[in-house]
């Protein structure tokens, strides 16, 4: 037992032990992982929802993928907290933004439909002074419109330091530059911030979903949130649809898109095109 300052003690078991062996290697792995180009992209489509037309494409959600080696491919819920603890998610996140415009350019040049592109940041990198910047850098060198990016933060991330989210938000929004709130109603967002943050989506999250069709709790939050985006002019993006049944009460409730496999897995870019393409072919 190792004395914790206070008067608690902590106890390291071997299984913490193994834990914290497993970050460590993973972190030391990680920081080869950008020059050795083992991280990639998979693109997930999102779709709006009309009340009664059919799905449409209109996003993709870039998701990082780590392959290494020996480990194989490692889960971004393994990786990410690592690199977000270590600092590496910062030249790690400047890469994903860039490898997600630089696509979204090419899909353009390839005769794609004008998409939107979704872009995961950290805390960390929400945090670092430099973001609104280096957003917009990254958006003039490769020539893609702000309006065509979007930012997904998590409740935590904006309700850290609210103040400071506000500002960064604010810059980001003068650029152009859409906001959304992922995994929402996971955290613990104080409702009165929702106005005061410059967002333009939350996605409603999966948890919430999964269960759509037996708990009736679950259909009654997600068509509260509907309800309270409408009512601050908020669009809504479900994730995690898996069923048809999932995705009609969606629909009859408003929700304006989804995202899930229902539709299609993370494809890699690729896979995305032709998916796209085969959809949208008159
Ligand atoms: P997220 O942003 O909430 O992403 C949604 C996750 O749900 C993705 O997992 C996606 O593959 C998965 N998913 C999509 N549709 C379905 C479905 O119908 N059913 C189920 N069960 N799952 C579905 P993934 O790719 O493993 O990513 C996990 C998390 O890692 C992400 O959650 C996000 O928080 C983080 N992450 C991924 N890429 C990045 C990144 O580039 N930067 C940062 N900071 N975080 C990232
Ligand atoms: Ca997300
Ligand atoms: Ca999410
Ligand atoms: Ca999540």
């Amino acid at each position: 037992a190792k004395k914790d300052g206070r008067n608690a003690y902590r106890f390291f078991t071997s299984e913490m032990q193994a834990q914290s062996a497993r970050a460590l290697m993973l972190e030391n792995a990680l920081r080869r992982a950008l020059e050795r180009r083992q991280l990639s992209l998979h693109y997930q489509p999102q779709f709006s929802l009309d009340p009664d037309g059919e799905a449409r494409i209109v996003g993709a959600e870039a998701l990082l993928r780590w392959q290494h080696p020996e480990l194989g491919w490692v889960s971004p819920a393994e990786f990410i907290p690592v690199a977000e603890a270590s600092g590496l998610i910062l030249p790690i996140g400047e890469w994903v933004l860039r490898e997600a415009v630089s696509q979204l350019r090419r899909w353009d040049d390839a005769g794609l439909p004008g998409l939107s592109m979704a872009v995961n940041l950290s805390a960390v990198q929400f945090r670092h002074a430099d973001l609104p910047q280096l957003v917009e850098r990254v958006l003039s060198e490769i020539g893609v419109p702000a309006e065509r990016l979007e930012l997904e933060l998590t409740e935590g991330a904006a309700m850290d330091d609210p103040a400071v989210a506000i500002t960064v938000m604010n810059e980001l929004h003068a650029r152009g530059v859409l906001l959304s709130i992922d995994d929402f109603g996971t955290g613990y967002s104080s409702l009165s911030y929702l106005k005061k943050f410059r967002v333009g989506k939350l996605k409603i999250d999966q948890s919430f979903v999964r269960d759509l069709t037996d708990d009736a709790e679950d259909r009654a939050i997600v068509d509260a949130v509907i309800r309270m985006a409408a009512a601050l002019g908020l669009q809504t993006l479900a994730e995690g649809v898996e069923t048809e049944g999932q995705l009609a009460f969606l629909r009859r409730h408003g929700c304006q898109a989804v995202q899930g496999y229902l539709f299609s897995r993370p494809l890699p870019a690729e896979a995305f095109a032709e998916f796209v393409l085969a959809r949208t072919a008159p």
